[in-house]
């Protein structure tokens, strides 16, 4: 399949999605993740249309980067350890995996303009998922005033991989309500208005559920051989 193909049939998902939910599909943003793929499948990608790229690793990142640079907003969502802020920061226009205070001050620390994050929250308590336990989220945020160059655009969640589509949508739908607490609060270092939610699997979930920026791979660039 071409990636063309690919979104051609996603955007059909999300339109159904957003139908049944009465929401506007203009009002979604598809992050096509190219962490499995060649330079060459994720310039695809952005002949096609993409225009946000989401990695997971500085090397992918600075290797696409290099290749597709301006053409596409880009987007981190791995985990990102402070001693590499500083090789991607310049790069990047959001993050979407801050979790913890030493991030923010590094990242605080190498740029001097507000960069756009995503706090992420582990909403299903698994242990192997990295993020902040929702109990936690609004001290966290509260405290990230001290830090002038962060700005908090919204809240990120990855869902486990099951195939209970009502546990999904419970651990949307939670992210969803801690998303418009904080919102509410109308902080100015916290206009928290995202939602990054919903991958290949669940994305359609996701959206019934609010998501405003989903993070496709394996269903926009792949089939691609599993890798590791
Ligand atoms: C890999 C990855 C995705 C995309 O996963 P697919 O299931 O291939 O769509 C989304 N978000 C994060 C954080 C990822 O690491």
């Amino acid at each position: 399949m071409t990636v063309a193909e690919n979104l051609t049939q996603i955007q059909k998902n999300i339109k159904q999605a957003c139908d049944k939910a009465g929401r506007n599909p203009e009002d979604i943003t598809i992050i096509g993740v190219t962490k499995y793929v060649t330079i060459e499948r994720a310039l695809e990608a952005v002949q096609s249309g993409i225009r946000h790229v989401g990695e997971n690793r500085l090397e992918g990142l600075l290797e696409k980067h290099q290749n597709i640079g301006e053409q596409a907003i880009w987007h981190f969502i791995g985990t990102l350890q402070s001693r590499k802020v500083k090789d991607v920061i310049h790069m990047i226009d959001y993050i979407h995996s801050l979790d913890r205070k030493s991030l923010a001050k590094e990242i605080n620390k190498r740029t001097d303009k507000p960069v756009d994050c995503f706090v992420q929250v582990n909403v299903s308590g698994e242990e192997s998922k990295h993020g902040l336990q929702p109990e936690n989220i609004e001290t966290f945020i509260d405290m990230l005033r001290n830090y002038p160059n962060i700005r908090v655009v919204g809240l990120m969640t990855m869902a486990p991989h099951l195939d209970d589509e009502n546990v999904l949508r419970d651990i949307f739908r939670s992210l969803h309500k801690l998303k418009s607490n904080i919102q509410d609060k109308r902080w100015t270092h916290a206009p928290c208005q995202y939602l990054s939610m919903g991958m290949s699997n669940d994305y359609q979930t996701a959206i019934e559920e609010g998501a405003t920026h989903i993070r496709i791979g394996s269903s926009l660039v792949g089939p691609y051989e599993e890798q590791g």
